[in-house]
């Protein structure tokens, strides 16, 4: 620390405390641990992620959105559980070269993000390490006890939906590579948006309480992560291509690059919420949707048997090339 102009207690005064300053639970951070007592009737549940710098995210990016992307991809996951945010601890461990305008504009990042989505820093700690930044995000939310949506509850018969496009994410990164040539800047900047600051569907995911059978956020990618829902359940997944909803911006670069479309159905990073349904729940579906003013759109359907398949206008199967990237 000592390189650092700021000792670990005035940074915790000067960047984090202002973070919890909403969360009374948070106790100020000058207690040993943070309290959360659920709303009557609810249960706790928590998700964590972990970002290394030049693994998950090259480096260079401004902190801002270093630190929303690691908040959002956690209030993805608790929207897929169905809860609702409602704290979060944050773990980090900086190079001591790094200086506080760093920690100033991530924290700048957290204060904006907590105000959009309604959540509070709890607590959480700060080391050195002669290592690349580690951050960590773990974010606790509640949901009514026993009404989490679990990967689990498909069912043959049911449909398949998704809420706003896919294949943003995985766009986002191939135009920040290069990949993708010849497309409008507005689009290349639309998709790098999307890629650096998804938004968690964190108002859609507790109201699928009661409407879906099985829910999950697309990370590792659409059909990897439908294929997550039909093993867990026991189920088969069919995907038609034809119905995967896509941005302008995704539709304008698949047009230039008909090839785009593996990367598009597998390639991760839409944190959109994937879901199962019965047909009788697509009313209300419609109506949710219309009342969120986010498109849920119904690209498949559950069936018995195994595994997913992706078919094209005609019922024939697609062979994607990359069906989603493993964990990294
Ligand atoms: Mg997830």
């Amino acid at each position: 620390m000592a390189s650092r102009k700021t000792g670990e207690f005035e940074r915790i005064a000067t960047f984090f405390a202002p973070l919890a300053a909403g969360f009374p639970g948070a106790l100020g951070l000058t207690d040993d641990a943070a309290l959360i007592r659920p709303a009557e009737g609810c249960e706790i549940v928590v998700t964590t992620d972990t970002m290394v710098a030049g693994v998950h995210y090259v480096g260079d990016e401004p902190a801002d959105l270093v630190a929303q992307k690691l908040l959002r991809v956690n209030l993805s996951d608790l929207a897929a559980m169905g809860a609702r945010p409602v704290a979060y601890t944050l773990n980090i461990a900086l190079p001591s070269a790094l200086e506080d305008d760093w920690l100033e504009r991530f924290t700048a990042g957290l204060a904006a993000d907590q105000r959009r989505f309604g959540i509070a820093l709890a607590g959480g700690d700060s080391v050195s390490t002669p290592g690349p930044v580690t951050l960590t995000i773990t974010a606790f939310g509640e949901v009514a006890a026993g009404a989490a949506l679990r990967r689990s509850g498909a069912r043959a018969g049911d449909l398949v939906y998704v809420s706003g496009t896919i294949g943003d994410g995985a766009l986002g990164l191939k135009v920040l590579r290069g990949h993708v040539a010849g497309l409008a800047q507005t689009h290349k900047d639309s998709l790098i948006e999307r890629y650096r600051r998804p938004q968690p569907r964190t108002a859609c995911g507790p109201r699928l309480a009661g409407l879906a059978h099985a829910a999950i956020d697309v990370s590792d990618g659409l059909a990897a992560d439908l294929g997550h829902i039909a093993e867990v359940s026991g189920v088969a997944a069919v995907i038609e291509a034809v119905s995967v909803p896509l941005s302008t911006a995704a539709a304008a670069a698949l047009e230039l690059d008909p090839d785009l479309r593996d990367a598009i159905l597998g390639g991760g990073d839409d944190y959109e919420l994937l879901f199962a349904a019965p047909p009788g729940a697509g009313g209300r579906i419609a109506s949710l949707a219309a009342e969120l003013g986010l498109a849920l759109t119904a690209i498949g359907r559950i069936e018995n048997g195994r595994g997913v398949r992706v078919v094209d206008a005609g019922g024939a199967a697609i062979a994607l090339r990359a069906a989603g990237y493993t964990h990294r």
